[in-house]
């Protein structure tokens, strides 16, 4: 399966009304760009095109002109880039030599082929591996299934067992404990939440029933109490020997500190009858008369070697309306566990009300809830708030203008029909007025009063400052950019002065989250006004906030299986978002929340979140069921709470059998199974395990650490451009973001000292905590990479696997091939945009977050990027420039045609090269390449250089150093085009 059948997207509309707040934030960074780029203002255009003549049909205007011409380039294949590739003489004939020399020609067969899986004689097909053990491992997890897994593990010998002596002596510790005075104050505490005092009917219901489901909001006590209320309870019926409890938390932040305040409530220290398992992370509790907290993904960890949950009494699944992919796929293996499982008590905690689906789920599941604790919190919404601050929207109101508007952009044009319809079946005209006034009647209709209005959150706030009591503001918004937008207005008014306001804002991308000022509570007389995305709204609690102001929207990742596309949009919040921003302002006193919607939208929102599995690509999932051997996907993924669209299921299975990590019959090939085993995306597992075979772990590790987990790069207020040229010198002149995060992770590993380290992350603008996590993963990736013998031993810093770390065009080559058909040819540049189009032939540009968007020129015009994403323009997240050897080593396939002005080679997606020399040594070199890295996968061992395989791997990396001296040139350097 080629990469040409894969992928096809259409062009994307941008729509007007979303790119708006967009092209506000990019000003900031663009306005400033533009001075200094007025010199290179002439539209660069790169010559590598042949552009089409004139002489187009009469008759055809604006866009269509365009149009035309691309399907014109597209029919006449003149689309097609032809770089050069000119290979020293040195360089060809030193890989003529290392291939061809007598004493390291080939001396077993490395092209052994994986035959399809026509008969279920797993060992005759599966013969071309030869490696004994590998191939016993590998073959019982391709027949196993998990019935019979399960079964298989009921036989073996509980660690859960029950002992007399243990069962007393915790009785005795806990009766102990109960007598000092710190627990009874702790005690006297925990006994004013609602969730204990709801102690026995908690414990009936459980008691009485394998599967409970207990709701109740937020503060209530449900995390850090029903564990402790069944461990006591079980304790004291004299089955502490026999009881653990694994609680299960959507967040690693929330498992660590749930965790700590259980211990403190315990007045023990973590690690005795309480701990956490995160990843890369643990302090384990005892086995038995004890509770893990861990995060729902380390749960599904645990199922691959303990099917059957063997040791475990109770699963606690704690917040599972947040619907996160794992507790989904946890509660669907669950319904396959518990009936072989008698003994084995789920419970399921949700924070808010509607708890009929979980219920119904588990056939009619008894449930209770627990009622609230918080404060009482005002609300109102955006006819109130007009009516407080007497604002008014921007006069545009006229109906001609309006219709103009509506025939420029049809979509909109719904949108506000249905603005008018929401509104009128809301209120009658004549309520209405009663209640409010004609003139806000008037504004509530503009068909613009829901959108994000920066000018009536400034009014409202001004208001809240001026005539409430004290207590800290919280501003919900969607994105970076809004939030980085109001800040700015927030300043330049003179209604905020910084005397009396103090500001911050909270974003997975700002370092403010890990600042403590913001917790702190500001002197008297100072009003604290928060700044937020969705991070406030469950993440991160600020305790004195009393006023929320909720724009009632939020950015939602969703993958668009039409266009086979990751999007960004601004959407409409659920009822139950709602209802957590509201209970925000309620923490210690009674609170006041702001929607900025109308009462008649409130009622039309969802009542939850779509769950993740309805958002995302699921190769990676695809892959983690498989390693539980629950046989065909789409069967398991339909009996789940919300089964995923058929066809994503079917896109990603492509993807999966193009990586060849499935084959035809849907089974893990070796391959697959080494990426299923490792806690990775499979394009980046695969990257990790060339980086082995090519000896380049250091860097490599790096940069799939930051793609799987987060980038370390900040973007702190108001010093965007600061920041982004400290990444341009991370870059090394390499023109790519995944070379500038392996210098930033290779500069702050070699330094030994940690204040040393901090003043290194605050020059670079890199967050602390991600940088020690990345650090750390990297040693997790080395030791699976070990444990599949890919490697000598689990040091990432090993010599023997770094030995080629150094070269940078390696790197690169082997990112594009992980990356490989994510290929963007640079089209222009100019202005302060860069053009590109993908191999699907999209339109699509490098977002400013990447240091290639302020690129002058680019060596080659060829970039391989991770992430693609959709919000106002189609943008490139992070790109990597390449030479077209590391292009062509990347794709699956190659072949030469003799033309006029040399030989030309071409891979899928028809791009071809000029190659006046060394085409066929290439071809062959592409061919034994391949031939060796499969049967490295089929039969795990590291490469041995000396040989004949090493010598092969050495020719490819002198042809990439080779190619890659067009970067050295003087002209190709990335001049921030701003000052
Ligand atoms: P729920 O899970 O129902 O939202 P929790 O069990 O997390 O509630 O918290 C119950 C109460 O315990 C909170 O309202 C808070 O007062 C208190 N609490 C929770 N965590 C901490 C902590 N780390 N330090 C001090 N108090 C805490
Ligand atoms: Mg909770």
């Amino acid at each position: 399966m080629t990469a040409e059948c894969f992928n096809r997207f259409s062009r994307y509309k941008s729509p007007r009304h979303r790119g708006k707040n967009n092209r506000m934030h990019y000003k900031n960074i663009d306005q400033s760009a533009e001075g200094s780029s007025q010199a290179n203002n002439s539209e660069m255009t790169m010559e590598f095109y042949n552009r089409p003549s004139r002489g187009r049909p009469p008759g055809l205007k604006g866009k269509s002109i365009g149009l035309y011409y691309r399907d014109k380039m597209i029919k006449n294949n003149r689309y097609k880039p032809k770089s050069r590739i000119k290979i020293r003489p040195s360089t060809l004939n030193m890989i003529q030599k290392l291939i061809l020399h007598p004493k390291c020609t080939e001396k077993k067969s490395y092209n052994y082929k994986l035959q399809n899986s026509i008969n279920e004689d797993y060992g005759k097909q599966y013969n071309h591996i030869l490696d004994p053990k590998f191939k016993r491992k590998f073959l019982s997890l391709i027949s196993g299934n998990l019935q019979h897994k399960i079964e298989q593990d009921l036989t073996t010998k509980p660690l859960l067992e029950r002992r007399e002596s243990v069962d007393i002596n915790l009785l005795n510790e806990l009766n102990d404990k109960r007598l000092t005075s710190e627990y009874k104050k702790l005690l006297d505490f925990r006994k004013k939440l609602p969730a204990y005092q709801n102690k026995q009917s908690i414990l009936d219901l459980i008691n009485a029933n394998q599967i409970v489901l207990i709701s109740g909001e937020t503060g209530c006590g449900k995390t850090t109490q029903v564990a402790q209320l069944i461990l006591d309870y079980e304790i004291e019926c004299g089955r502490g020997s026999t009881t653990c409890i694994a609680c299960t938390q959507p967040r690693r932040i929330s498992a660590i500190s749930v965790a700590e305040r259980v211990a403190v409530e315990r007045v023990e220290n973590l690690g005795n009858s309480v701990g956490y398992h995160i990843r890369l992370e643990k302090i384990l509790a005892r086995p038995y008369g004890s509770i893990v907290f861990c995060t729902t993904g380390m749960l599904l960890q645990f199922m691959q070697i303990d099917a059957a949950l063997r040791n475990y009494s109770h699963i606690i699944l704690d917040e599972i309306h947040e619907r996160s992919i794992h507790s989904d796929i946890i509660i669907t293996l669950l319904k396959f566990i518990l009936p072989k499982r008698s003994d084995l008590k789920l419970i399921l905690m949700s924070a808010t009300l509607n708890s009929d689906q979980f219920s119904k789920y588990y056939n009619d599941c008894p449930s209770m809830h627990i009622s609230g604790f918080t404060f009482p919190v005002e609300e109102f919404y955006l006819e109130d708030i007009l009516k407080i601050t007497h604002f008014k929207f921007p006069k545009e109101g006229k109906v001609g203008t309006w219709q103009k508007y509506l025939k420029k952009n049809i979509n909109k044009e719904m949108e506000l029909i249905n603005h008018k319809a929401l509104i009128e079946s809301y209120y009658t005209y004549s309520n209405f007025i009663n209640l409010y006034s004609v003139d806000l009647w008037e504004e509530l209709l503009n068909p613009k009063s829901e959108d994000i209005s920066f000018d009536l959150i400034l009014d409202l706030t001004k208001h809240i400052c001026l005539t409430q009591k004290p207590g800290a503001v919280l501003i919900f918004l969607p994105g970076l950019i809004d939030i980085t937008g109001l800040h700015k207005l927030f300043l330049e008014s003179d209604n905020f002065p910084q005397d009396i306001c103090v500001f911050y804002a909270l974003h997975s991308k700002m370092p403010t989250a890990e600042q403590k000022e913001i917790f702190d509570i500001p002197p008297p007389g100072i009003r604290k006004i928060i700044i937020s995305t969705v991070l406030a709204e469950t993440s991160i609690t600020i305790e004195d906030v009393v006023y929320v102001i909720d724009c009632g929207k939020q950015k939602l990742s969703k993958f668009d299986i039409k266009n086979n596309l990751q999007t960004l949009d601004i959407e409409w919040i659920s009822k139950a978002n709602a209802l957590q921003r509201r209970g925000r302002a309620g923490r210690v006193q009674p609170g006041i929340c702001y929607h900025l919607y109308t009462k008649a939208r409130a009622e039309t929102l969802d009542q939850y979140p779509l769950p993740e599995i309805l958002r995302i690509r699921l190769e990676e999932i695809i892959l983690q069921i498989k390693i539980l051997q629950i046989g065909k996907v789409d069967t398991f993924l339909a009996t789940m709470l919300d089964a995923p669209d058929p066809k994503t299921i079917s896109v990603s299975l492509q993807l999966l059998r193009q990586l060849k990590a499935l084959d035809d019959q849907e089974n893990l090939t070796p391959l697959g199974y080494h990426l299923a085993h490792l806690p990775l995306d499979p394009r980046t597992g695969k990257i990790i395990i060339l980086a082995a075979m090519f000896s380049c772990i250091d860097p490599i590790f790096s940069i799939v650490a930051s793609l799987s987990f987060k980038d370390p790069f900040y973007c702190p207020l108001g010093k965007e451009i600061d920041a982004i040229k400290k990444k341009i010198e991370l870059g090394l002149n390499q023109f790519s973001d995944h070379i500038a995060i392996c210098e930033a992770l290779k500069r702050f590993e070699e330094i030994g000292y940690k204040g040393m380290k901090r003043s290194l992350c605050q020059e670079y603008f890199l967050s602390w905590n991600t940088m020690k996590l990345l650090s750390d993963m990297k040693k997790q990736f080395a030791s699976y990479l070990y444990e599949m013998n890919f490697l000598r031993n689990n040091n990432p810093k090993d010599h023997v696997a770094n030995r080629n770390s150094k070269n940078k065009s390696l790197i690169k080559s082997i990112i594009c091939a992980g990356f490989y058909p994510n290929i963007a040819i640079v089209e222009k540049i100019s202005g302060s945009n860069i053009k590109a189009y993908t191999v699907e032939k999209e339109t699509v540009y490098l977002h400013p977050s990447s240091i290639n968007h302020y690129a002058h020129n680019f060596p080659t015009p060829y970039l391989t990027y991770f992430l693609k994403r959709k919000s106002s323009k189609i943008y490139l997240f992070d790109t990597t420039c390449v030479s077209p050897i590391a292009l062509i080593f990347a794709a699956p396939s190659m072949f030469i045609v003799k033309g006029q002005e040399g030989d030309l080679i071409t891979i899928p997606n028809d791009i071809t090269f000029i190659c006046n020399e060394g085409a066929h040594l290439i071809e062959i070199l592409h061919k034994k390449l391949d031939d060796i890295l499969e049967f490295k996968i089929n039969n795990p061992d590291v490469i041995a250089w000396g040989t004949y395989e090493g010598n092969i791997l050495t020719a490819m990396i002198e042809l990439l150093s080779d190619s890659d001296k067009d970067f050295e040139l003087p002209e190709h350097r990335i001049l921030p085009r701003y000052k």
